[in-house]
């Protein structure tokens, strides 16, 4: 089952949406050369306790951070610790937070300073996929079509998806149905209807698809160490264009509606 959310319940997830928006908006202009993940984590503690919000990633499944940070060649699933960004990293922040009962969650890779041209690319391409998707979110749409556009998106830049991790529903939980992967069949899966939310999340390799995690059990590598991007929102299907939940002042113009 698909829940759908009541006009009521669609108000409270717009509030936790820009809030997980803005409190990522801040994180991402703490990320410096010199500062080290854990400095990050707890700067985005330290964001949700004067908010008074929680972090939806702390203690999920044992997940020891209160976001994720993952550097370079790690995809997700990061956590903070005594690695320093340098100039020229990229650096994935996924923030999801509970405000009033209500998940808000989004991500977006940093880029530190100026980083090499072909990095760059991948950032916007996937940044791009994600905005290519999100009119897909419609009523009457097969979600299938929604995922086949994320890969092929990607796949056109020459780069590959992420097939272990996916985005997902997302509402009064963290995860909840339907999975939402960034890959999938044309005319595929649930037909989507007004009130679902979705957190669409490209997650896209220069390289290689293929992904290893480390041995803390969680931080996920790409295989060939090669970089990958990720960015996120949560989005609400309509009947017409989608609404982004997590908009925020970074979110580029192109976008759509704004909540
Ligand atoms: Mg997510």
């Amino acid at each position: 089952m698909i829940p759908i959310k009541t006009a009521r319940e669609i108000d409270m997830m717009r509030l936790a949406g820009r809030l997980a928006g803005q409190i990522l908006d801040q994180i991402a202009d703490f990320v410096r050369p010199g500062v080290t993940t854990g400095e990050v984590d707890q700067y985005a503690a330290q964001l949700f306790r004067e908010a008074g919000c929680k972090s939806a990633f702390l203690g999920y499944k044992g997940f020891p951070g209160h976001i994720c940070i993952s550097v370079n060649e790690e995809i997700i699933h990061g956590i903070g610790g005594q690695r320093r960004v340098q100039y020229g990293d990229i650096v994935k922040l996924d923030v999801g937070i509970f405000r009033e009962g209500w998940v808000g969650d989004n991500a977006t890779t940093v880029a530190v300073g100026l980083v090499a041209p072909d990095v760059q690319r991948l950032l916007t391409a996937t940044e791009d996929a994600l905005y290519h998707a999100i009119p897909f979110a419609r009523e009457g749409a097969r979600l299938g079509d929604l995922c086949w556009e994320i890969e092929n998106f990607a796949r056109r830049h020459g780069y590959s998806v992420v097939r272990e991790f996916v985005g997902h529903g997302v509402g009064r939980k963290l995860h909840e149905e339907p999975q939402v992967p960034n890959f999938g069949k044309r005319g595929s899966g649930p037909r989507l209807r007004a009130g679902m939310t979705l957190a669409i999340e490209p997650m896209v390799n220069m390289g290689g698809a293929g992904v290893q995690v480390l041995g803390d059990g969680w931080t996920a590598v790409t295989a060939d160490r090669m970089p990958s991007a990720h960015f996120e929102h949560t989005v609400l299907v309509t009947r017409g264009e989608p609404e982004i939940l997590t908009w925020r002042a970074k979110t580029p113009s192109k976008s759509l509606a704004k909540s």
